[in-house]
């Protein structure tokens, strides 16, 4: 077998490894590099390897860390199938799209700058249209978890409960090599325990190579999401007490989800009045209807809830925004209120409008869910910067900025090493791939601690494995 890390080595973004067994070419992932310049130009280079040979793609979530290069790899000549699962196939659809359209807008608004300029635009193009988006989902091949699928004579493989997305798994091969069973585990993304309305990632007893993510493997959070959710509770409540509103930055896929799980828990009991919570996110909604149309994937908690005649992200005071117009009506709305938005780094969307807005207000809160990259708004916020900008003007920041770090959908250090401590025997060979430098280094030593032959690969390196 030979294994060749095309993406998320030493880094978090741009999941995608190439496997090759006997006469087999799979890719786990073809996700795309985020964060910085340097990286959009990666995404435009050539794949490492021939699109053509590749037969097949295994897609672990749909993330577009994870998937955002399918279109990419369509155009350059894959023919073969991509398997996921059905949840999966429906929400990399949403966000595929929803990436195209973002693109395009871009190219154009470059376009339309260097036009005024006199300068050269010819060059400028969207990295993948709305078209070669929708090229994808003919490839799409919905699986089940736990069933074994035969894609060639040697190689076989099935989905596990990874608890990170709705319908996200982990990647499990098989074949026989020279008589003997071989098994080689790509995790994906694993998901923190005890998540709403997500099933925890399975515990593996085997395998014989494992591809491990390690985006926390250097830390551990701060809340646990019940922490989250009682702190959730005397924020909002102070909050309305003053007269203010509360604006939640939030990825419009799981995050979003997870918050009005949340709120939902805490009007519904009484612990929070009714008060008005506006999703102002047209993606936000149709991420809704897939989660409500996969009630089979949610846990025990949440189907009991569901029988119970209890809608889990639904509640009195819930509104939906699609439209702008809805979205700048917000502004005039005077009463306390609840506003989730994207995105979920106050890096772009309508966030940034209500930031601008609201950022002023002593009264009012900023409630961060989410990891914040360098760079972004939302790592400005979190670490105390006043004045920030927001479009182009300087907002002094009075409004109080909160972070709630259980609301990740990664399992920690802690967590990684405890699901580690399932595999009767470590696995022959371990390698932390999805994790910045540090926090992969940091899950190897603690594995090899624990007798793990294990590494960190690098971006381009290929391993032949016997
Ligand atoms: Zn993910």
């Amino acid at each position: 077998m030979v294994l060749k890390f095309c993406g998320a080595a030493g880094e978090v973004t741009g999941s995608c490894h190439l496997v090759q067994i006997k006469d087999m070419t799979v890719l786990l992932d073809c996700g795309i590099f985020q964060g910085g310049a340097e990286r959009h130009i990666r995404n435009r280079e050539p794949f490492p390897f021939d699109p053509q040979i590749v037969k097949a793609v295994l897609l672990s979530h749909a993330h577009l860390d994870h998937c955002g290069r399918l279109p990419l790899l369509v155009k350059a000549g894959f023919k073969g199938k991509i398997f996921a699962t059905d949840a999966t196939c429906n929400l990399a659809k949403i966000i595929l799209l929803d990436a195209a359209k973002l693109q395009e807008e871009d190219a154009a608004w470059k376009i339309k700058r260097l036009k005024k300029k006199g300068e050269d635009w010819s060059w400028v193009s969207p990295l993948f249209t709305n078209e070669e988006a929708e090229r994808v989902f003919e490839h799409f091949e919905p699986i089940p978890y736990d069933e074994w699928v035969t894609i060639s004579l040697s190689l076989c493989f099935r989905f596990k409960e990874a608890g990170h997305l709705l319908g996200s798994a982990m990647v499990e091969l098989k074949w026989k090599s020279n008589g003997i069973e071989r098994k080689l585990l790509f995790t994906g993304d694993l998901g923190q325990k005890g998540l709403p309305v997500l099933r925890d990632p399975e515990p593996i007893e085997q395998t014989d190579w494992l591809l491990m993510e390690s985006t926390y493997g250097n830390r551990e959070h701060i809340m646990n999401f019940n922490e989250c959710i009682e702190k959730l509770r005397e924020i909002v409540k102070e909050t309305i007490s003053r007269g203010g509103r509360v604006l939640i930055p939030s990825f419009a896929v799981g995050r979003t989800q997870e918050v009005l799980y949340a709120l939902n828990d805490l009007i519904e009991s009484g612990q929070l009045p009714i008060v008005p919570v506006f999703v102002d996110s047209p993606m936000a909604r149709e991420v809704l209807r897939v989660y409500q149309r996969h009630r089979e994937l949610y846990d025990e908690e949440a189907i009991k809830k569901v029988q119970s005649g209890d809608e889990p992200f639904t509640f009195a005071g819930l509104k939906l925004i699609t439209t702008v117009d809805e979205s700048k009506m917000l502004n005039e709305f005077e009463e306390p209120c609840i506003i989730i938005a994207g995105s979920g780094m106050c890096t772009g969307g309508r966030i940034k409008h209500h930031l601008r807005h609201g950022i002023g207000n002593p009264n009012n809160a900023i409630v961060f869910v989410g990891f914040q990259a360098k760079g972004s708004l939302g790592r400005q916020l979190v670490e105390g910067v006043s004045p920030v900008r927001i479009f182009g003007e300087m907002h002094e920041v009075k409004a109080k900025v909160y972070i709630l770090d259980g609301f990740s959908a990664h399992a920690d250090r802690k967590s990684l090493l405890q699901w580690a401590s399932n595999f009767v025997n470590p696995p022959t060979q371990t390698f932390a791939v999805h994790g910045e430098q540090e926090a992969a280094t940091a899950l190897v030593q603690a594995l090899q601690e624990r007798g793990w032959n294990t590494t960190v690969p690098e971006l381009g390196q290929e391993v032949r494995l016997t």
